[in-house]
């Protein structure tokens, strides 16, 4: 805009789902409130941009970039790192730039047990060859031993949660990073806005827990239903999305903030409210928690095992 001075802002789509990269578009029609203030300067995914156009730009000229989706490639690796040095804020978009994401379940797996699934024993796949996508004959940037969050590769100034992130995270943290800030976000459990909040129980009784499926909602705190809901130990600030269309919370906005493990704090929760109990009833309980990684480290896995599960692949 004449007279203004824009922002310049970047956005790039690393390894994820691209869930994050459309997720601006949520914010509707104050997209043009932003476009007011920011001028896109570098944003592959929805306007013509080439590599090279960033690597011309000067140093710290972008104002903000928004680096959505993990490190899984050496391309990724190589972009973030140009990012940093053309950004003056480098915020980490999503889950799957913060924590991980879904996608870092595979830091549990080597690379070749990945490729093996992925391209041999998939049951979708036809591939009798046994050919397995290599540099040989193209270049294909190497496909990294471990998936990394963005700061396990470069500084980050701010970090953006969420699997994407939800419509009031992303208000609130743009108009934080548009007046220069760079922490912003809720301090609280997200059972602190949570719609069910009232019929939360300090115990329960139950014989085992349920997933979502398993069990007809009535309505209530889906703890109080024996259902697993990550909120006691998920960041408030999406305004209980999941539970207002009454789906329990799979703990997409991550730990809460100085909590460093989401799945411990969660499995405390848990510890309180079933109380004391008999080591039998305790054991058929434990029992009944149903892939408890994917359910307790969905998100983290990579933060937390960010050389994977093997350490001795090279
Ligand atoms: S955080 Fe979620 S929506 Fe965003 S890229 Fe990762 S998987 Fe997709
Ligand atoms: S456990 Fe889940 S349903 Fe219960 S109050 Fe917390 S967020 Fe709401
Ligand atoms: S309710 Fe949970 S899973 Fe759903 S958007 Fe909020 S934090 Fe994410």
């Amino acid at each position: 805009m004449e007279g203004k001075e824009m922002k310049k802002i970047a956005m790039y789509w690393g390894a994820g789902c691209g869930g994050c990269d459309v997720s601006l578009l949520s914010l509707h029609e104050k997209i043009l409130d932003l476009l007011e203030e920011a001028e896109i300067v570098f944003w592959p995914c929805a306007m013509d941009f080439k590599y090279e156009d960033l690597e011309k730009m000067k140093d710290g000229s972008i104002d903000i970039a928004f680096y959505n989706g993990a490190i899984r490639t050496e391309e990724n690796e190589e972009i973030a790192k140009l990012l940093r040095k053309k950004s003056k804020i480098l915020v980490a978009y999503g889950s799957c730039a913060t924590e991980g994401c879904v996608i870092g379940l595979a830091n549990l797996y080597s690379r070749e047990e990945i490729f093996d699934t992925v391209y041999l024993k998939n049951e979708t796949t036809k591939n009798e060859d046994g050919i397995i996508p290599s540099s040989n004959d193209l270049h294909l940037p190497e496909f990294l031993p471990h998936l990394k969050t963005l700061e396990q590769v470069v500084k980050v100034d701010a970090f953006i949660p969420g699997c994407p992130p939800p419509k009031p995270v992303l208000e609130n943290a743009l108009e934080a990073l548009l007046q220069g800030k760079t922490e912003f976000g809720k301090s609280v459990a997200l059972c602190d806005e949570c719609p069910r909040k009232d019929s939360k129980p300090e115990k329960i009784e139950i014989n085992k827990f349920y997933r979502w499926h398993e069990k007809e909602d009535n309505g209530d705190c889906f703890l109080a239903q024996g259902i697993i809901c990550m909120g006691p130990a998920t960041r408030a600030g999406c305004e209980a999305e999941c539970i207002s269309a009454n789906i329990p919370c799979t703990g997409c906005m991550g730990a809460v903030p100085k909590v460093r493990e989401q799945g411990i704090s969660m499995l405390s929760a848990l510890a309180s409210i079933l109380g004391d109990m008999d080591e039998e009833k305790e054991k058929e309980i434990i029992e009944s928690l149903q892939d408890v990684v994917g359910t307790f480290y969905k998100y983290a896995t990579a933060k937390l095992l960010p050389e994977g599960r093997l350490k001795d692949e090279s």
